[in-house]
């Protein structure tokens, strides 16, 4: 297509300038994701001669040297989700690899376990969970989803522990399954081969970093930090260059093997089925609407996390989950159904959208008596504002134009010891 459009000598010089720019979106878009950091060391040991060996130190530094290597070669283009010690949400994380809409996405990690003999690497690709011995993976990798408020205030997932999830778990796996499994061979083949390492394998595992990813998803865990052996290794240079190179070489293999238009099942694969785009729009999945305030983890909710309340005249509205991919948000909304919420739907709301007719505020408290001078809410936040309603007093705080700015003021709340605020709309 290309050649003959430019053959047209009318478009010669036009084509001269643009073709840089049409080959150079081509680039195989690679995301890396240094697991954990900052007030999140993720596995660590500490060892007389060896001293204090973290998971977050291990994984920056073998991403930066893979990222180095790809850098190299302009048919890469390279995402990191940190390059520096700092802590991205795991949502952070999958959205920034989701609107990059990159071709492989590759997080980096270092097992641990309580006994000091298990040792070998290995590599996880979306999917149930096998096995038990997979269980203790999924905890550490996950646990960081309960820590997150942001994760939890803002955007969508369900409890991995939760069998619902399972359900929406199926929609998203079989997609890219398949070159997931084709690249993490590659992966611990390279471990194994080249650097004599002992490899447990590529296994199926239900982690959120992988789960929400709309591309070929790998998690790889690099070896144990609680194996006194290879914890020395990892924290080498030799180690942290081996397993940078055995990266990077099977993301070489893997980009081949997906270049070959013909003989390769996984590049016909995947050019049948296109990428999944995302939509303009965010949707949340709407529970039920009452005049009674719920707190989180009320069992109406039926177990199901990640609740945003919105209130709007006198109605508190439960919206479940947040995503901007159909598949997702019809994932999440079968889940709901799942759960019990028969008349659940989603509503679509537009990302950054400013009220043009009122605006979003926090309500921090209602009830029949004032708020004493000295309560913990009137004491750290000087602008609440107070309102006396058919005998009741609410107290609300913030005045701002779009839901994206009230969910941040709700989160630094949180961080205050401010919980149980329900964002509310205010039209004027
Ligand atoms: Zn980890």
């Amino acid at each position: 297509m290309i050649t003959r459009f430019c053959s047209k000598k009318y478009f010669f010089l036009f084509c001269l300038f643009i073709f840089p720019f049409i080959t150079a979106q081509k680039k195989f878009t690679i995301v890396l994701d240094a697991g954990h950091g900052g007030n999140d060391h993720g596995a660590a040991r500490k060892y007389d001669g060896l001293g204090y060996i973290a998971e977050k130190d291990i994984t920056l530094s073998v991403v930066l040297k893979i990222g180095r290597m790809l850098e190299r070669d302009k048919d890469f283009k390279v995402i990191y989700t940190r390059k520096t010690d700092v802590y991205p949400s795991l949502t952070e994380r999958t959205n920034l690899a989701n609107r990059s809409k990159a071709d492989l996405f590759i997080s980096v990690h270092v097992n641990a376990s309580h006994k000091t003999a298990p040792y070998g690497t290995e590599t996880f690709v979306q999917g149930p969970d096998q096995n038990k011995t997979n269980l203790e993976v999924a905890k550490a990798e996950n646990d960081v989803i309960f820590l997150d408020a942001q994760d939890r205030a803002t955007f969508a997932s369900y409890d991995p522990t939760s069998p619902e999830s399972l359900i929406a778990l199926k929609l998203q796996q079989s997609k890219y399954l398949e070159s997931s499994l084709v690249f993490g061979g590659m992966v611990e083949d390279n471990f194994v081969n080249k650097d004599k390492r002992f490899s447990r394998g590529v296994k199926q595992q239900n982690l959120h970093v992988l789960r929400m990813n709309a591309m070929p998803s790998v998690l790889i865990e690099l070896g144990f930090v609680s194996n006194y052996d290879e914890a020395q290794y990892l924290a080498s240079d030799k180690g942290q260059n081996e397993s940078a190179e055995s990266i990077y070489n099977a993301i070489l293999s893997y980009k081949k093997a997906r270049d070959k238009k013909s003989g390769s099942e996984i590049a016909a694969k995947e050019t049948v089925k296109p990428k999944e785009q995302p939509l303009k729009n965010d949707f949340r999945i709407l529970l039920m609407s009452t005049p009674i305030k719920y707190n989180y983890g009320d069992p109406i909710f039926k177990g199901l996390n990640y609740i945003l309340p919105i209130k709007e005249n006198n109605i508190y509205k439960y919206y479940y989950s947040v995503s901007n991919f159909a598949s997702i948000r019809d994932a999440n909304l079968k889940t709901a159904r799942d759960a019990g919420f028969k008349n659940a739907y989603a509503v679509g709301f537009v990302p950054d959208q400013a009220l043009s007719n009122g605006h979003y505020t926090l309500e921090l408290y209602v009830g029949k008596d004032k708020l004493s001078s000295d309560s913990y809410i009137l004491k750290s936040l000087k602008d609440t504002k107070r309102e006396k309603v058919s005998g009741l007093f609410y107290y609300t705080y913030g005045n701002v134009k779009t839901l994206e700015e009230i969910v941040q003021i709700q989160k630094a709340l949180e961080e205050k010891g401010i919980k149980n605020s329900v964002i509310q709309k205010v039209s004027k």
